[in-house]
């Protein structure tokens, strides 16, 4: 109970039994959170603790939940939303975006980490496991692609081969100056490349499609310039 006096006041904590060491531990953590709460005479009344107003809000939830699992994992990688839901992209790829991100994306690898019993090598190169990172990243025709497309930028190349996560192979890609459609085109690239990766990639695992550089180009290209174009490609792109 409190114990009100003149300083203000204080917790009385008395059990009917000795505390274990872990209850100790609790009620410890407990006189802590509750130290500095003050008692008035007014109505009791909610207050959600995570927002400064005391109201709640699916922001402050989020918050507080994204720092809670940062502390236990002490590892602070912060997703980059804009990337994702700040893009003109249709839903529907905004979507694969996101769990391509999260490194969620159903590659054989992730199929498998969730418990199929189906062997983890790529389908297109047949040499190594199909990872998210493998799949967008480092499979070698996306490299030859990326070759072609970047052969003045060598800078860049090295970014992609040094890049771990596909997120950053993204957050890392620079803007360009230009005309208008010139720098859409370039910003959307990397999403056309990936989008068209995943294609061929389905494309060969349920219609036995031989995957071409050819091809896979001009789609990819196609596709960054229909995007960049206008945000209704639907035809293009899905
Ligand atoms: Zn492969």
């Amino acid at each position: 109970m409190w114990h009100a006096n003149s300083e203000g006041g204080h917790w009385l904590v008395h059990f009917r039994r000795d505390l274990r060491d872990w209850e100790s531990l609790m009620l410890e953590d407990l006189l802590t959170k509750i130290g500095d709460c003050t008692f008035s005479e007014n109505e009791d009344s909610w207050v959600w603790i995570w927002s400064r107003k005391g109201r709640f809000t699916v922001k402050s939830m989020y918050k507080h939940l994204i720092d809670e699992k940062f502390t236990r994992i002490g590892n602070r990688v912060v997703f980059p939303s804009g990337l994702v839901w700040g893009m003109e992209l249709p839903m529907n790829i905004k979507l694969f975006f996101w769990s391509l991100f999260l490194g969620k994306t159903l590659t054989r690898q992730n199929l498998v980490n969730r418990g199929l019993e189906i062997s983890t090598c790529c389908p297109l190169c047949n040499l190594l496991p199909e990872s998210v990172e493998h799949l967008f990243l480092h499979f070698p025709l996306v490299l030859e692609l990326w070759f072609d497309l970047l052969r003045s930028k060598q800078h860049l190349l090295i970014k992609l081969y040094e890049a771990d996560f596909v997120r950053t192979w993204f957050s890392q890609w620079p803007t360009t100056s230009g005309n208008g459609l010139l720098v859409r085109v370039w910003s959307y690239l990397p999403y056309a490349v990936a989008w068209i990766t995943l294609k061929s990639r389905n494309n060969k695992v349920f219609n036995e499609g031989v995957p071409q550089l050819r091809r896979w180009r001009c789609h990819g290209i196609g596709a960054a310039i229909g995007l960049a174009g206008t945000a209704s490609v639907s035809g293009t792109w899905c």
